[in-house]
């Protein structure tokens, strides 16, 4: 088979550590950072960081209308945390015209969980990628408050959902990336 290439947006955030599993899975990463950046790609990691400034970047960085454009022609996103705020249909508590990709039916509250969870490391349940529990962080994380009839719930944490599955578009509200473990973005490349 041959190998999945898969964009990594690179404007702000953990874009490194998903390119090295990425790359441990086989996959050839591109660092999205420009709209010539986007041709020809499969699908597209949309990383943890600060979703208003990744906002502000799209937009300034001209990078949103061909990402758009990209997505409407069928590449598959794989967002976290931020990303997943990026991604989701309606934003809540996020700030005026903060951009959205619309790429999952989904509403998600910014920096739901408070104080409590700044940042925990958690062993979550993900029966999708196999019976061993997946250690994840949770980073200042949103929570998805409400899924749309055509989303598949993957995983919920503390009474909140956060993974979720739309056709070919994986959206978690948590880092699988720096944790090491490879069975998601594994899913998310079987799925191309
Ligand atoms: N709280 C951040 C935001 O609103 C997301 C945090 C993260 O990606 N770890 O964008």
């Amino acid at each position: 088979m041959a190998r999945a290439v898969v964009g990594v947006m690179a404007l702000q955030g953990d874009f490194r550590e998903h390119q090295a599993i990425l790359e441990a899975c086989g996959a050839q990463v591109v660092r999205v950072r420009l709209p010539e950046d986007l041709a020809g790609l499969q699908g597209l990691i949309v990383p943890g960081g600060e979703s208003t400034t990744m906002s502000r970047l799209l937009t300034s960085s001209g990078l949103l209308g061909p990402l758009l454009e990209a997505i409407d022609g069928g590449m598959a996103c794989f967002t976290t945390c931020a990303g997943t705020i990026l991604a989701a249909h309606e934003i809540r508590d996020g700030i005026p015209d903060q951009v959205s990709l619309d790429v999952l039916d989904i509403a998600v509250r910014r920096n739901a969980f408070g104080r409590q969870l700044q940042s925990a490391e958690v062993d979550l349940d993900i029966p999708t990628v196999g019976p061993e529990p997946v250690p994840v962080a949770f980073i200042r994380a949103p929570s998805i408050e409400e899924v749309g009839s055509g989303v598949e719930v993957l995983a919920s944490y503390q009474d909140q959902v956060a993974a979720v599955r739309q056709g070919r578009h994986i959206g978690l509200t948590f880092h699988p990336e720096l944790t090491g473990d490879t069975r998601l973005h594994k899913l998310f490349l079987a799925g191309l």
